[in-house]
């Protein structure tokens, strides 16, 4: 049959990329449906119940800048709180979050169903409408067609999943919930390049049967950090601790006699598993010259006593599990309340994807989360806001929109994943930006949110809020511009206490900011100004501090920018530019792109390649 309702975008699965893209689509005002194996397990985190980290929350922010539900999610969710790096500048300082499974899953739940033009149901998807190269809607398991302008799939690790646990292997989507083989199947008709990867998570224990007392209390930061612009302390649950332990050389033994019965290490699982976040296996193997690895143990949540060991990932039977858990500190009479396991499952070369995540083969048909080769929620998520929006856009008729790699870190995931496609699951990290300064996580919103408001991500509230920080900061910049200190003043002589030398002569109170020594909030209480906002005080004081070199690679950016749009000639030879590979000379010669910047969108031409290209074509003109 055909379902009552025809839409303007379907978002089929409903994790972290699934419901960033139904949300987007529908506070863009397309009418969206959000159609999942089951409601219930709307927002469930398949493995960490944690947000952000190094890189990660740095998407978590650019979301949230655009009207995103994940950092929200995690204000009310979070149950201990960390600002990483925080000694460190603030290009790689980074947020993260401990979060109660439960409250994050109920809090995402809220946001899908309070959400205007939204509707959920409940039920597989088995199949694609497609007709010429154009995808028409979707047909579910039970047969019902339903027909929509766009759909965006985010699948996870559900396509043609199968879980292992030892040599021992079913099929699954994640522990509990059923594989989406139909779909799988289906899709692997279609011309996509299909692959295998495989993930892992570990098992969890049952916080009564731990001695904590030797172990490494870690609690969380004072003040408080929030991970959403628009979110406030008030709204974070209880705060508790984490602990630490560690594996040792009687953990090590276990696991390396019996590596026989890892299917990994058996040659049972070909797809490439996380490199950055490797099984415990993987670990003892790789790292053989260290005899121990931390672990951090995490809780679960408030209303449950379970416990995830992170650091442990395995797919080791359940008799060795037991065996090396129970060998670490305070881990003695563990209880173990579910068994790790490691994930197989299908991705697809997102190579094949436009930077608006359409797939390039199939028109309206967009792509996101794990099923494009990434790892992790953030990166999930990121990509999910950006093919559901894409996805309203298209629906609505009008031009689609993307993200520079100069603009944000899901420009860089993008742009990443669809240049240079990816073997191994790909998560995020601030090495990955060429523009670390620009891309900080405490900017996101000035970076985006304008942005998100022309395109209608961002509703009025977080608009307003926006508008005011922004003008605040511009108001105080200003101010510090055109008060000016001089020798010998009683201002003169209050600012020269803060100052390891003595004043010459008059300096502007921003020029007195750029100093080393000098913090904003000293400078505050003496020229006495009205008290700001914290985050307003802070992007008063990074625009001192480092305006040299964010000016310095605002510059590289425009010249960039200007280089991007230089002609190609027809008569131009790539064939003896040193340094470029073949495969790279042979697509510039098949393509024979206009631009740098037509050049540069090419799969396989790096940054560096283009580089090379604008030195060869300095010399041709
Ligand atoms: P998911 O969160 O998997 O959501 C997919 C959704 O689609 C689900 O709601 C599902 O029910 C639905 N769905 C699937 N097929 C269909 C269909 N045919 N019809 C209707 N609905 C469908 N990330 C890390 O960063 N670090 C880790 O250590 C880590 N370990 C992991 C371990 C395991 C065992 C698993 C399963 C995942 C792990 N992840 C880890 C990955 C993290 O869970 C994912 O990156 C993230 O959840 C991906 O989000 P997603 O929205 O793409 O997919």
């Amino acid at each position: 049959m055909d379902f009552p309702t025809r839409y303007d975008v379907i978002v089929i699965g409903g994790g972290h990329a699934g419901t960033e893209a139904a949300l987007a689509a529908a506070r863009m005002g397309s009418k969206t449906l959000l159609l999942t194996h089951n409601t219930e397990t709307i927002g469930v985190m398949s493995c960490n119940p944690a947000i952000g980290g190094i890189g990660k929350s740095h998407l978590v922010k650019e979301i949230d800048a655009l009207g995103g539900a994940m950092a929200t999610a995690t204000d009310k969710a979070g149950i201990q709180f960390r600002v990483l790096n925080s000694r460190k500048g603030p290009a790689v300082r980074a947020t993260r979050a401990q979060a109660d499974r439960s409250l994050y899953r109920a809090a995402i739940r809220e946001i899908v169903e309070n959400q205007e033009n939204l509707q959920v149901f409940q039920q597989a998807c088995d199949d694609l409408i497609v007709e010429g190269d154009t995808v028409k809607g979707v047909v579910t398991q039970t047969g019902i067609k339903i027909f929509a302008e766009t759909v965006v799939l985010t699948a996870g690790t559900f396509l043609g999943g199968v879980i292992h646990i030892g040599m021992d292997n079913h099929q699954g989507g994640r522990a509990g919930d059923p594989p989406s083989n139909a779909l799988s199947k289906r899709l692997r008709e279609l011309p996509f390049k299909v692959d295998r990867l495989k993930t892992g998570t570990p098992a969890r224990i049952d916080s009564r049967s731990v001695d904590f007392s030797v172990m490494t209390e870690q609690p969380g930061d004072t003040p408080l950090p929030v991970m959403s612009y628009m979110g406030n302390v008030a709204q974070h649950p209880k705060q508790i601790s984490c602990f630490i332990t560690h594996t040792n050389e009687k953990t090590h033994d276990i696991i390396r006699s019996n590596l026989d019965r890892s299917p990994m290490y058996a040659g049972v699982i070909e797809g490439i598993g996380p490199r950055y976040c490797p099984s415990i296996e993987d670990k003892v193997m790789r790292f053989a010259d260290k005899t121990s690895h931390q672990i951090f143990v995490e809780p679960e949540g408030l209303s449950t006593f379970e416990l995830y060991p992170n650091g442990i990932s395995t797919s080791l039977p359940f008799d060795v599990q037991m065996d090396f858990i129970r060998s670490m500190k305070g881990f003695e009479n563990a209880h173990i309340t579910r068994p790790g396991y490691a994930i197989e499952y299908d991705y697809f070369n997102p190579q094949d994807l436009r930077q608006t995540l359409e797939t390039k083969l199939l028109n309206n048909l967009y792509f996101a989360g794990q099923i494009n080769g990434t790892t992790g929620y953030e990166e999930a998520g990121a990509q999910g806001i950006l093919a559901g929006s894409n996805a309203a856009l298209r629906a609505q008729q009008k031009d689609p929109w993307m993200l520079r790699r100069d603009e944000a870190y899901i420009g860089v995931l993008v742009d990443d994943l669809s240049t240079l496609g990816t073997k191994e699951p790909y998560r995020m990290f601030t090495s990955r930006a060429e523009y670390r300064l620009i891309l900080r996580e405490d900017n996101a919103d000035l970076r985006l949110t304008e942005k998100g408001r022309e395109i209608g991500l961002v509703d009025d509230k977080r608009w307003r809020a926006f508008s005011e920080k922004r003008e605040a900061i511009e108001i105080e910049k200003q101010r510090l511009k055109d008060t000016w200190v001089r020798p010998n003043t009683e201002l003169g002589d209050e600012v020269s206490k803060l100052l390891e030398r003595p004043m010459a002569r008059e300096y502007s109170m921003m020029d007195i900011l750029k100093r080393p020594d000098v913090r904003f909030k000293d400078l505050q209480n003496i020229h006495g100004a009205n008290p700001l906002a914290d985050d307003v005080a802070e992007q008063v004081e990074i625009s001192a501090k480092y305006d040299g070199y964010i000016k310095r690679q605002q510059e590289e950016i425009d010249l960039l920018r200007r280089q991007e749009n230089m002609p190609l000639p027809d008569d131009f030879t790539y064939d003896n530019i040193s340094g470029l590979s073949n495969e790279v000379k042979q697509k510039l010669n098949d393509i024979r792109p206009a631009t740098l910047a037509q050049a540069s969108r090419i799969s396989g031409v790096t940054p560096a390649a283009v580089s090379l290209l604008l030195i060869q074509l300095k010399r041709h003109t």
